[in-house]
């Protein structure tokens, strides 16, 4: 059960703060956080921590040891920026146009580094850290490039977390659920090729623009009437590109769109009707379809084991609640998740009556949850590895 241990970070803020607005200001896609890697492996070793930097790229690993346990807790922040333009107009905005920390991974780092700093001076557990710092969560999958570096290899970890802030709960909320958090995310291009011509002579050619607007239609079927109304899924057709003209049918059309899972098996009823869809579609208009189908995040599924753990710590630090339902979007912790047991962890950053939803032009990550993020961290490690005695 949670410990009840002393965390006051406070001393630690204003350093935090200014750390996490110099992130901001200078924010880096995806594999491409040289110098926010840097900073973070030179605050690690300021602190006294071994760290390893180039893991699956950009990514770096801070470990931390205390006692004589040989037992091992990863906890992890992603580093990455978006190719967004920046529209918040604060004092410390993006200094690099069209990238921009629209999904508080500024935040996401500053809080891991807070919690090295606090746990380095305070040592009060019994075992080994590893503060994972990865790149390119934003559809790049920095997770898994970790992983295939040899990431639980070389840094084994009995149990792992993770946290994203929340702006749909307030904040000092804190709350997650055993089971999936996250949604599998896949993505699915279709060509349709006709053969192109006169539009007076349309019996002359298959038409690809017909063929297409039937696939929108059947597709927007499939998640309706061939999944259980008891599962969970959502199909959108999300981008329909061809034609150039009003008297061309055009020879061929794209289609782009994203399916999101919970289970496996919903998973592969959904690409297995997608794939019938096609094939039928394509007799009955005569034109060639292909797909490239890819699952590029699986679903981010808690252990029941850490999620109850991570439940019964959060309540000592904030209001901790058993998330209803899990989130449509996506996360590529899901990786690490199938490696190792562990949870990711919503944490409430909402300000009052204001809503700016994660990837929007003017999300801001809330500085105000900073303590309770390391808080978090720190009683994470602390009642995962506890002391001789505790
Ligand atoms: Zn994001
Ligand atoms: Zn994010």
């Amino acid at each position: 059960m949670a410990n009840s241990h002393d965390h006051d970070v406070d001393d630690l803020l204003e350093e935090l703060i200014a750390f996490r607005r110099d992130i901001h200001a200078h924010p880096e896609l995806a594999f491409k956080e040289v110098d926010t890697a840097n900073k973070v492996a030179q605050s690690l070793r300021d602190i006294g921590l071994e760290v390893t930097t180039g893991i699956g790229k950009t990514g770096v690993v801070g470990t931390l040891k205390a006692g004589n346990s040989s037992r091992t807790i990863g906890l992890r922040a992603d580093m990455d920026a978006l190719p967004i333009v920046e529209q918040t107009g604060l004092p410390y905005a993006s200094c690099n146009h069209g990238v921009f920390h629209g999904c508080g991974h500024d935040g996401h780092t500053t809080m891991l580094l807070g919690a090295a700093r606090n746990l380095a001076r305070s040592k009060n557990f019994d075992g080994t850290v590893h503060f994972i710092f990865q790149p390119a969560e934003e559809g790049e999958a920095g997770a898994k490039a970790m992983i295939e570096d040899g990431l639980f290899e070389r840094f084994p970890c009995d149990r792992v977390y993770a946290f994203h802030n929340w702006p749909d709960l307030p904040a000092g909320t804190i709350a997650t659920r055993p089971g999936p958090i996250m949604a599998a995310a896949d993505k699915f291009s279709i060509q349709v090729k006709g053969k192109g011509g006169h539009a007076a002579v349309p019996h002359q050619t298959p038409d690809a623009i017909l063929a297409a607007s039937e696939l929108v239609s059947q597709l927007n079927t499939i998640v309706s009437r061939r999944i259980a109304p008891t599962s969970t899924a959502v199909l959108s057709v999300t981008q329909i590109s061809g034609g150039s003209s009003h008297n061309v049918l055009p020879g061929s059309v794209e289609l782009t769109g994203t399916v999101r899972t919970f289970d496996p098996q919903v998973q592969d009823q959904i690409e297995v009707a997608i794939r019938q869809v096609i094939e039928g579609v394509g007799i009955a208009t005569g034109t060639q379809i292909s797909i490239d189908y890819n699952r590029y995040y699986p679903a981010t599924i808690n252990a029941d084991a850490a999620a109850q753990h991570a439940l019964a710590v959060a309540a000592t630090v904030g209001d901790a609640v058993e998330a209803p339902q899990p989130a449509f979007t996506s996360e590529d912790f899901a990786f690490m998740l199938q490696a190792c047991e562990g949870a990711y962890i919503w944490l409430g950053q909402g300000k009052g009556g204001e809503h700016i939803p994660l990837h929007h032009p003017e999300f801001d990550f809330n500085d105000e949850i900073i303590a309770t993020g390391v808080k978090l961290h720190t009683a994470l490690v602390e009642d995962f590895l506890p002391q001789q005695g505790d």
